[in-house]
Order: C-alpha cells, then sequence, then structure tokens
C-alpha cells in the first residue's frame, strides 16, 4: 500500500536536474507553490564542464543566481575553432567584450551550476524538495496526475494538478505524453575529462578542434582552475550513462597534433569518462493536458552547439511564465508553452546539425571548412549567432 504524499494544489516537478530547477524557481518568483521529486539522494560531482551561453545566463539572473555563479564559474575571452589535423586556429570570436552588449559567457562545472540552482530552491520557502523518490510510475486523470516514487523501501503517491516531466533524457513522465519523442542512439560518444588548468592566459578560451569524424573541446572551469575537455568520437558504449571503459588510444590518434598549441596534451593523469549520446527528436509531442516535458525529456541533443543545459533553462523559464499566465488552464498553458519554444529548439537543433556536419569533415570537405572559416570576417560568424545567444525568454 503506498504512502500519499501531499502537493495540495502545488505543481509538481519530476526531477531537480538543470531544467527543473528553473522551472520551479521560475513557478515560485510567479507565487506557485511547488513540489519537486528527484531520484538522486544528494546532488554529486557527477559530470563535467558546461558552457553557459548568454541566452541562460540571461534566464539565470532574472532567477537571481547569476551573480553566485559568476562567482566561481570562468569567463572566456574568446571561443576558437582549430583544425585538429594541422593543429592551428582557424576562427576565433571576442566574448564578454568589454563595453559590449551581448551578455554574459560562462563555463563552469556542471555541479557548480546545479550547485547554485540546488542552494536557491531549498532556501525558497515556496519549494518543497523531494530527493530520493525515484519515480515509477504516473497516471494522468481528468483532473489530476497521481505520480508514484520509489522511497526507500516504500512507495510513496503524489497527486496534482499537473506535472512538469524535466527527468532528463531516459524520462519516464515521457511515457505518459502520447506521441513523445524517444531516445535515439547517434553512433557517437562524449569522452570527458577535467585536469589542472595551464597557466597560458590563451587557456581562458574555449576552442573547439575539429578532427575527420570527431572533435575535441577545451575550456576553463571553476575559477580558470581547471579545465574540461569533451571529446566526441564515433562509437557506442552500450551503456546509458557515465562508464569508465574509455579508448584513450583513439583519441590521442586523432588529435595528436595538439601538442603543438598552448592547450596542450589530452591530460594523461586526466580520469576520463565516457557517455553514449542520443537525441530526441522535437518534432515529438511535448504534453498531454496535465504533463508537460521540458529539457532533454522533451528534445535531449548532441553537444555539438553546447545548449543542452541552455535550451532546459530557457523552457523552465518560459513554462513558467506560461503557467502563472494561464492560472488553473493547464493544457492552455502547455500549448502556448510549446508554441512559444518549438521553433526556437528545432532551430538550435538545427544548428546542433550544421555544426557536427562542419566540424566532423574530412578529405576535401576540411579543407573547404578551414579556407571558408580563415577568409569570413569573425564579424560575420558573430552576426551568426545573434538569434541563438541573443534570444531572451
Ligand atoms: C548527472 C548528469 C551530468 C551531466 N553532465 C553534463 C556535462 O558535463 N556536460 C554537458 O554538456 N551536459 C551534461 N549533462 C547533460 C546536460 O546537463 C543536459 O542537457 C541538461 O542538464 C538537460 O537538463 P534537464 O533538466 O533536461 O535534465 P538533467 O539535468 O539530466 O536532469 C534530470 C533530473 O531528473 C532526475 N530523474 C531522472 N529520472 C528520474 C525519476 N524516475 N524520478 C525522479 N527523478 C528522476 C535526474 O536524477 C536528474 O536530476 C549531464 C546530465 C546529467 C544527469
Amino acid at each position: 500500500m503506498a504512502d500519499t504524499g501531499e502537493t495540495r494544489d502545488a505543481v509538481l516537478v519530476a526531477g531537480a536536474g538543470i531544467g527543473g530547477l528553473t522551472a520551479a524557481l521560475g513557478l515560485a518568483q510567479r507565487g506557485r507553490a511547488v513540489t519537486i521529486v528527484e531520484a538522486f539522494d544528494a546532488p554529486s560531482e557527477i559530470g563535467a564542464g558546461l558552457q553557459v551561453p548568454p541566452n541562460a545566463c540571461h534566464v539565470l539572473d532574472q532567477l537571481g543566481v547569476l551573480d553566485n555563479l559568476k562567482k566561481k564559474a570562468s569567463v572566456p575571452k574568446r571561443i576558437c575553432l582549430g583544425d585538429a589535423v594541422s593543429g592551428r586556429i582557424v576562427l576565433s570570436l571576442d566574448v564578454n567584450r568589454d563595453g559590449a552588449d551581448d551578455g554574459t559567457y560562462l563555463t563552469a562545472h556542471r555541479a557548480l551550476l546545479h550547485g547554485v540552482l540546488y542552494d536557491a530552491v531549498r532556501s525558497h520557502p515556496a519549494i518543497a524538495l523531494l530527493p530520493g523518490h525515484r519515480i515509477v510510475n504516473v497516471t494522468e486523470a481528468a483532473d489530476t496526475v497521481t505520480v508514484t516514487a520509489a522511497h526507500g523501501g516504500d512507495r510513496v503517491e503524489f497527486t496534482a494538478p499537473a506535472v512538469i516531466g524535466a527527468d532528463g533524457i531516459w524520462s519516464i513522465l515521457r511515457h505518459a505524453v502520447a506521441g513523445a519523442g524517444t531516445p535515439q542512439p547517434t553512433g557517437r560518444i562524449a569522452m570527458r575529462a577535467v585536469v589542472p588548468a595551464p597557466a597560458e592566459a590563451q587557456a581562458n578560451a574555449v576552442v573547439a578542434w575539429m578532427a575527420p569524424h570527431a572533435h575535441l573541446v577545451t575550456y576553463p572551469v571553476r575559477n580558470a582552475e581547471t579545465r574540461n575537455l569533451v571529446a566526441v568520437i564515433r562509437g557506442t558504449t552500450g551503456q546509458t550513462s557515465w562508464s569508465e571503459s574509455v579508448d584513450l588510444e583513439t583519441l590521442e590518434g586523432l588529435f595528436e597534433k595538439l601538442d603543438r598549441t598552448p592547450y596542450g596534451d589530452l591530460g594523461d593523469h586526466a580520469e576520463w569518462t565516457a557517455w553514449p549520446l542520443y537525441s530526441v527528436d522535437p518534432h515529438g509531442q511535448w504534453h498531454s493536458d496535465r504533463i508537460c516535458l521540458l529539457g532533454d525529456a522533451a528534445h535531449g541533443m548532441e553537444p555539438f552547439a553546447a545548449q543542452g543545459a541552455a535550451m532546459a533553462i530557457e523552457d523552465g523559464q518560459v513554462l513558467a511564465g506560461a503557467i502563472a499566465d494561464a492560472g488553473a488552464d493547464f493544457a492552455h498553458a502547455f500549448k502556448s508553452y510549446h508554441a512559444k519554444r518549438a521553433e526556437r529548439v528545432r532551430r538550435v537543433a538545427q544548428r546542433t546539425a550544421f555544426n557536427r556536419f562542419t566540424y566532423h569533415q574530412a578529405g576535401i570537405g576540411r579543407i573547404a571548412r578551414n579556407l571558408s572559416f580563415r577568409m569570413r570576417p569573425a564579424s560575420a560568424f558573430r552576426a551568426d549567432l545573434d538569434w541563438l545567444y541573443g534570444y531572451r525568454a
């Protein structure tokens, strides 16, 4: 027999990840009570770095957490694209320009971004945060949704007027939304490590090294004391979460030329983990009348545009606003949220696919890409990104 968890008229958020915490804070700021049901017992240091672009920083500022993040995050000066075959930089864009109105571009460990959101949620009186509750079942009725969670050896039932499915790429909530997209393997894996940062000033940049069918991104995290390395290569791991089995030989072969640059080796002593990359088609359904998906649960994407967490953050804020505007009419709120977000997310997914095509070129395609990057003014590349970074949720 299940215990009954009380949510009264509180909106239930499934998952205290980056999108769920954002949605909860956005709702609470607008006067809504929120209950968050989260599987983990406590946040962990798992994961590696994240880029936090201006479109995400804008929302974090609205939620009052940006200043806390800035205290420990890194503030890169440039985003560079390099050709890993020659070891040369082919494009460099300035970010965080003095006096420019471009917004803030940060890089941080995922645990840092998650931590500032988590602390803000924990101290908000309108939010009840329930870690250690893994959702195992969801049932939608005419006026309510009932969520069952495993908690220790018990089952706890929550009944709420509406549920936000912010439970990530392996979402269980999506099973209750007819027509929702499902995670598809991409045939690529991400490999991640965090290593001590080099002293060189130019290391304060986000650098993506493009190799045939692979790329490696490196940037500072944690006050520039360490840097994050993320490589995307072809392959499958047969796993659905982080794993220790990493093919370092392939990685070193692909990026052997990089020791010519100030960005150095691949962190010989680094602890690498691998993560199979899945994506969720953003054209699937995002909501029913009382259940609404956001972030990776609705449209998980590969990290080629470094916008996965940013999309979850934008989603959370827009969804909170739609619910506040629609009062008790959740079906209307969810339609309005989808109408506001669908085109934006599709465009970002397209950009992700475009970056994958460009970064992973081989042979003549690689030479053409490098030429076009060198010949086109940096200002034209910057203007191309205005729609992405200039979006204000
Ligand atoms: C542990 C972790 C580490 C990551 N590290 C990186 C990284 O280093 N770099 C990067 O670019 N991207 C990383 N990602 C992916 C990136 O953070 C996502 O694109 C972004 O976080 C999407 O946000 P989200 O809120 O949709 O999902 P997530 O941030 O994935 O959050 C989902 C939350 O739901 C919870 N949850 C899942 N199932 C259940 C359930 N049945 N019941 C209750 N709760 C549940 C999870 O524990 C998690 O807290 C990571 C994701 C995770 C989960």
